[in-house]
């Protein structure tokens, strides 16, 4: 028997108006287990309409009362819901139990609990012109905003959006991927328990050609908030640009890990095969090009080699699973198509290359195994095209300002790892790597309230911390004249 989701509109769940569904797949099974509804813009309009009359009353609630609702919140994220979510985030995206236990579900929570606290600390400039004048900045929330998502980090994802708007003082309209709704549905539910006032937050769910168009394209939406595809992005701003909606985009990746023969060698392993594989390859922050200074090279590709194929690809359900199903039939496709692709442009398959047919339960399951290539040109598409799965490719260099030009090749411009014990190094390639974030001996070390976003076409402005409510506020300057 399907679940069937509703829309969350004006503080109830409704179907969408015209009663149109779509299948939600589990992707370790190939079967529907959800009917998601097909929103259109006239269910996106009454969530604007409802998002609109809250938004007066909630944007008035003192920042005291606000925070103690999303603390709520994130509570019966981390208690009372805990297990169904991480079930349903597991259900939905084909990504290992462990993943949604210790990673997704509670960092969902925890971008709750930290907007709610953020905003009981907040402070504001002053510009005072010796005994004549003073100048002050006031913060206000822009109004409603819509917030969508993508598929790989669901629930992670659409927090990290939902949260600081909310925390701000603005209304939302939010669209999570049509592809993975299930647990932004029982966020819903949560929402309502937690008391959050009706029309507050709206989550309509359905395709970004439908209902996440009539979210950008709405005029009484006054921002967007989007994580998703370079091709997207490009298209929001087509339609919200003109508009002079603030838009905050974060895109793709290709992201570079340059490693050096000075590193520890132990741990860049270890690290470096989660930042290839981890949630199949499906973080907009993997590494995806791997640069091993040729003193280590041959080491690491044999060690590296080996590693990865002792990761077990299974059922994302079973505890000893390293690697679940990857998103969808049609990504399943996408990454076979890129591995084919690799292998015309004159790749080497060190490992993996092939789809996984697994036996009982998970016998139709979108399974990759996770994949090496080596002998690539840096300027293919291999190279310089987002594939977003269990595949990286390897490359040799022998001099920093070599590894520097590899690493900045490419249209990307997200994150980048950096594996090296000497200082010197470490602070001059971090210098020059074109990319938002540069992590040096680590990988996905993230503090909340540090910049988040990425440079050239992986993306627009950025999140984390203060910037996140600075984007979700307008800055009023106020001038007091006391001559
Ligand atoms: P998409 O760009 O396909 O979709 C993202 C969201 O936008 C989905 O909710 C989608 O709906 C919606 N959407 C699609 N078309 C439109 C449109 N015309 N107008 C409004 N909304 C639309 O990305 P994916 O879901 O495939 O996610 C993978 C991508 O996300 C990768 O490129 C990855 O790098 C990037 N990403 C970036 C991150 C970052 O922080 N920089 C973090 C995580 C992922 P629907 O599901 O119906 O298509």
């Amino acid at each position: 028997m399907e679940i069937i989701l509703q829309n969350y509109i004006g503080g109830e769940l409704l179907s969408p108006l015209e009663e149109a569904y779509i299948h939600g797949t589990n992707p370790a099974t190939g079967e529907t287990f959800a009917l998601v509804p097909d929103s259109t813009a006239k269910d996106v309009d009454l969530a604007v309409e409802s998002a609109q009359s809250a938004f007066p009353s909630w944007s008035e609630t003192p920042a005291k009362e606000r925070s103690k609702i999303l603390h709520r919140i994130a509570e019966l994220i981390e208690t009372k819901y805990f297990d169904q979510l991480v079930e349903a985030e597991t259900t939905d995206n084909g990504k290992p139990l462990h993943l949604s236990r210790n990673v997704d579900i509670p960092r969902a929570a925890a971008n709750f609990h930290f907007f709610a606290s953020a905003i009981l600390h907040t402070h504001t400039e002053a510009f005072p012109n010796e005994s004549t004048s003073l100048n002050y900045t006031l913060r206000q929330p822009i109004g409603v905003v819509g917030c969508i998502s993508p598929w790989n980090l669901p629930l992670y994802l659409f927090t990290w959006k939902i949260a600081p708007a909310l925390a701000a003082g603005c209304t939302v309209v939010g669209k999570p991927s049509e592809i993975t709704p299930y647990t932004s549905f029982l966020l819903s539910k949560i929402c309502m328990e937690a008391g959050l006032p009706a029309g507050v937050l709206n989550i309509v769910h359905g395709t970004g050609p439908k209902a996440g168009r009539a979210i950008t394209s709405h005029p009484e939406i006054k921002a967007i908030s989007f994580t998703g595809g370079t091709k997207t992005g490009a298209e929001i701003s087509r339609i919200a640009a003109p508009m002079f909606k603030k838009l905050s985009l974060e895109l793709g990746g290709k992201n570079p890990n340059i490693i050096f023969e000075d590193c520890n060698y132990d741990k860049m392993i270890e690290t470096t095969l989660r930042s290839s594989f981890s949630n199949q390859g499906q973080i907009c922050l993997c590494g995806s090009r791997i640069f091993v200074q040729e003193g280590i090279y041959d080491r690491f590709k044999k060690d590296f080699v080996k590693k990865t194929e002792q990761l077990k690809v299974g059922d994302p359900l079973a505890p000893t699973t390293d690697v679940g199903a990857v998103v969808s039939e049609a990504h399943l496709n996408k990454i076979l198509n890129y591995i084919e692709l690799a292998k015309e442009e004159g790749g080497t398959m060190l490992t993996g290359g092939n789809r996984i047919v697994l036996e009982g339960r998970c016998k139709n399951g979108y399974f990759v195994a996770p994949t090496i290539i080596e002998g690539l040109d840096q300027q293919c598409r291999t190279n310089q095209e987002e594939i977003f799965g269990p595949v990286v490719t390897l490359a040799p260099f022998k001099k920093e300002e070599e590894a520097i030009q590899m690493a900045n090749a490419t249209q990307y411009g997200l994150s980048a790892t950096v594996w090296t014990q000497n200082l010197n190094v470490a602070h001059r390639v971090a210098n020059k790597l074109q990319a938002g974030i540069v992590w040096i001996n680590t990988w996905m070390l993230r503090d909340l309230r540090t910049y988040f976003g990425g440079m050239k076409q992986s993306g627009v402005g950025r999140e984390g911390g203060f910037q996140a409510l600075n984007f979700f506020t307008e800055a009023k300057n106020v001038t007091i004249d006391f001559t």
